[in-house]
This record gives C-alpha cells, structure tokens and sequence, in this order.
C-alpha cells in the first residue's frame, strides 16, 4: 500500500488490507479517518475513501476543481442539508460537483462512508474566509505518510 502515491504507475489498492488513519483534526470535527487510494499530480487531485463517524463533519472549504463522490454508506448534509437550502445525501448516491463549490457545513448524522475523487486542491478556510489549509495532493499525501 506504500506506493498509494505512486503516480507513474496504475494503482490498485486492497482496500480492507488498508488500515484507516485519522483525518487531520484541524480540518474537521468529530472521528473522521481516510484511506488514501490514489495521488495524481497530473490531474491536481486525489482519490480518497473516508469513514465519518455520526457527529462528524468536514471544516468549511471551497473545491477548486470539480469533484464526484459516492456516499457508499449512511446520509451526509450537504451544505447545511436539504433543510437549509442544500442536500442530503443518502447511501447509495453519487454526485458530480462543480469547480468553486462551497461546502460550509458537510455534516455526517449516522456513521457514513464516502469515496471521493477530487480533480483540485481544497481550500479549508476559517470562520472569517481565511484560509487556514489548502490541500492539493502532495498535503494528502503528507497527511497520509505523517499518520502511518
Ligand atoms: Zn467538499
């Protein structure tokens, strides 16, 4: 599995012989862990599943380049949820997002797991839009190899 990263060569991961590892606590809340499948510097983006346990959510960030995900179990509020002007997701559903997409609040009310393919980097900002990460696939991949 070390050579997750490898871009030079095809991939393929056994994903249930693939410990998780914890997502950065400074870019979420709650128990989120990822398994990072894939980098591409040749495309900006990566190839990631994560395990969002009930309760958690990804810190607010904007997609700077488009992005498909497959909520493969539980439900995801999508910018607040359908009851705030945005989406719910429910297992199995896939989605394709456009580059520039805003995601203030990606909350996970039941334990979910969702494959995503990201063609740019995230820009995780802070409560007044600063940006305090922006995460191509060489910080993946940092965050990846610093949780191993
Ligand atoms: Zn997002």
């Amino acid at each position: 599995m070390s050579e997750a990263a490898n871009s030079t060569k095809g991939d393929y991961i056994q994903m249930d012989e693939v410990d998780w590892v914890p997502f950065p606590e400074h870019l979420c809340t709650g128990d989120i862990k990822f398994k990072l499948l894939h980098v591409s510097p040749e495309r900006g983006g990566w190839t990631a599943i994560y395990d969002c346990k009930a309760g958690s959510s990804f810190g607010p960030h904007t997609h700077l380049g488009p992005s498909e995900y497959f909520l493969l179990k539980g439900r995801m509020q999508v910018r607040g949820g359908e009851a705030a002007g945005g989406a719910t997701a429910v297992a199995p559903g896939y989605a394709y997002e456009l580059c520039d997409v805003h995601h203030d609040h990606t909350e996970f009310d039941e334990d979910s797991e969702l494959l995503m393919i990201v063609y740019g980097p995230l820009n995780y900002i802070d409560d007044g839009g600063k940006t305090i990460a922006l995460v191509g696939c060489s910080q993946m991949l940092e965050f990846w190899n610093a949780s191993r």
